[in-house]
């Protein structure tokens, strides 16, 4: 019998990840064997560790913080989401052994609003909440998804100009500083995508930046993100919700890019969200 494929999610740290659950789940639900296991490499032993991964006959790598920069990076070839963000959160090996760098995180957070969530963003003006990796990602899931602007804030203004910059579109996509969020009026989609919950900071966000019928999507999820989602209730958005949703997408996309078989998500959420 043949052995079941190796799969792992490589972070630092990576004991709390919940791919190996969800990873695990997918394929117990399409029949299909797999081992998917975690792998602990600080940034100076990750090139290293992952070498040797797919060198032992590793099939396919989930990557997280700290790594996403350097997995795009040591990758062989990168897809059009990837090199868009300049980072890579999925790592396939190719036939002929050399690996391809992936980016779900966008298509996640797209998926996650439009299919689960069934929100149209068409039309949508939209205020994303910071710049780094994540944000890069899905700034332009947003703009494919149809979002009419794109405002993009960050506590370094440097990082959201170059953002900015690289999507090239100044007619919809614009930059402006944090200390003026009271001045800028209100929207219909804010995503926060700082690692503000993340790091235990929190954000002083203006309740004027909620629109009427606005939705407002933490990328972080569980405790990381109970103060943006108490905040954004508190100033009446129509929607507020936290980024597990969008985990299990990711993951369903980077399932999907490994095994060509997509997973019912639905079933996989319901029980993360139950604990
Ligand atoms: P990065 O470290 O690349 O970027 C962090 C961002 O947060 C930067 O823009 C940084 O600003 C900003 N930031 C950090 N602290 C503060 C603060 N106190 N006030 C304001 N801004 C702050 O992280 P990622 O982009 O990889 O991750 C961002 C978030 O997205 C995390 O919460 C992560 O867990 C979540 N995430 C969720 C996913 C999901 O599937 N649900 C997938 C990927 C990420 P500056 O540039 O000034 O430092």
């Amino acid at each position: 019998m043949s052995q079941p494929s190796q799969y792992a999610v490589f972070g630092h740290p990576i004991a709390h990840s919940l791919s190996p659950r969800i990873h695990q789940a997918f394929a117990r639900q399409l029949g299909i064997a797999l081992e998917y296991g975690t792998i602990d490499a600080a940034p100076e032993a990750f090139a290293a560790a992952v070498r040797q991964f797919f060198a032992a006959g590793g099939a396919g790598a989930n990557v997280t913080l700290p790594h996403k920069g350097a997995a795009f990076a040591l990758a062989d070839e990168r897809s059009k989401a990837a090199t868009r963000a300049g980072t890579a959160n999925v790592l396939a090996r190719l036939p002929d052994g050399r690996l391809a760098a992936h980016n779900t995180d966008g298509a996640g957070l797209v998926r996650d609003i439009t299919d689960r969530h069934r929100v149209d963003l068409r039309g949508h003006d939209a205020l994303l909440l910071g710049a780094g990796g994540a944000a890069r990602a899905v700034a332009w899931s947003l703009l494919d998804a149809g979002v009419q602007t794109l405002t993009i804030v960050n506590r370094t203004p440097e990082t959201a100009d170059a953002l900015a910059d690289a999507i090239g579109e100044p007619a919809r996509v614009h930059t402006r500083y944090w200390h003026d969020l009271a001045e800028l009026g209100s929207y219909d989609l804010i995503v926060n995508a700082t690692s503000a919950g993340v790091l235990g900071g929190g954000l002083k966000l203006p309740m004027s930046l909620v629109g009427a019928r606005a939705l407002c999507y933490d990328l972080a999820y569980g405790a990381a993100a109970i103060d943006f989602v108490a905040w954004a209730r508190a100033a009446g958005a129509r929607y507020a919700w936290d980024g597990l949703g969008m985990l299990v997408e990711q993951a369903a996309e980077a399932f999907e890019l490994w095994h060509g078989k997509r997973p019912d998500t639905e079933p996989v959420y319901q029980s993360l969200r139950a604990g």
